[in-house]
């Protein structure tokens, strides 16, 4: 990938931009890799030298990066920050960078950080489930250690004072520990068999310049459509539906009220977040069958 600066951003933060602190050392997948969709991952390895990012859009991951520095810098009985643990399975090497282990006998607490925003807190991350299991997994394999506990130390990016204090539901504060729960063991083991199965065959496909395995749905974030009932002399919705049926039913309660249908979109295509949007045939086709609409 290359990185360019256009904003003039000081050397020194554009080197750390450059240097890979999230690298996976001698492992054929990381887990980070293995829990992405298998398309994204290859089609980022075969156009890697023309992928872009301008280090000005590297603010988080940058603070990412200077945390990870930080966590290493901090040490303190009983924990083990930034460890890589590698293990063999399925006849390739698998890495996982797990952020801080506490060790009380042969038990592990595992704690990742995670910069994120307030909205994303409350909605549920599976990916985050995906990653921590995984690391637990590899934690109980290769330490032969239980792992009690798996917590996100989650950095709230935009967090509110007010927010907090006019919604229960809102974080109530910029730092939040997020429980997630530890799956059966077997059931983690068949989840990255599956996944380093799903990647070794998207692998055979590009080298045999054959078509990728496509992006599910959920890969793809695709947000579904979306009927908002709004008011007369107001921006926001009074109130958002996933069908048109209720939203028709509200807006018949009020002269004043009108429905507006917002098309659902492939979040992560549209907004190129996966990176490789410009050379996924999938993404063309689907842009081509919408202009056929
Ligand atoms: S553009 Fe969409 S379908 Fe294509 S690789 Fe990215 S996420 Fe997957």
């Amino acid at each position: 990938m290359q990185i360019t600066n256009k904003h003039g951003v000081p050397e020194p933060l554009m080197a750390l931009a450059s240097r890979d602190y999230y690298s996976k050392g001698k492992a054929t997948y990381s887990v980070t890799e293995i829990i992405s969709p298998p398309r994204v991952q290859r089609l980022r390895e075969i156009h890697d030298s023309e992928i872009q990012q301008d280090v000005s859009d590297m603010l988080w991951s940058l603070l990412g990066s200077a945390l990870h520095v930080v966590a290493e810098r901090s040490q303190v009985a009983d924990h083990i920050s930034e460890e890589r643990l590698f293990l063999d399975i399925d006849g390739v090497r698998l890495s996982g960078a797990i952020d801080l282990q506490r060790v009380d006998g042969d038990m592990v607490d595992i704690v990742d950080y995670k910069f994120t925003s307030a909205w994303s807190l409350r909605a549920d991350k599976e990916d985050w489930h995906q990653q921590q299991n995984c690391y637990a997994y590899l934690v109980q394999k290769v330490k032969g250690k239980k792992v009690r506990s798996i917590r996100i130390c989650a950095l709230i990016r935009d967090w509110s004072r007010r927010e907090a204090a006019i919604k229960p539901d809102y974080p109530q504060a910029p730092i939040a520990m997020v429980d997630i729960p530890i799956w059966a063991y077997e059931d983690t083991e068949k989840f990255i068999r599956e996944r380093i199965e799903a990647h070794r065959m998207a692998k055979v496909a590009a080298d045999w310049g054959e078509e990728l395995p496509l992006c599910t749905d959920s890969d793809r974030w695709v947000r579904g459509d979306k009927w908002a009932v709004m008011k007369e002399g107001r921006k926001t919705a009074v109130r958002v539906y996933d069908n048109s049926e209720e939203a028709i039913a509200l807006a018949e309660t009020d002269s004043k009220f009108n429905v507006v249908e917002r098309k659902g979109e492939p979040v992560r295509c549209t907004g190129n977040f996966c990176g490789v949007a410009a050379w996924c045939s999938q993404f063309k086709q689907e842009i081509s069958n919408e202009d056929e609409r």
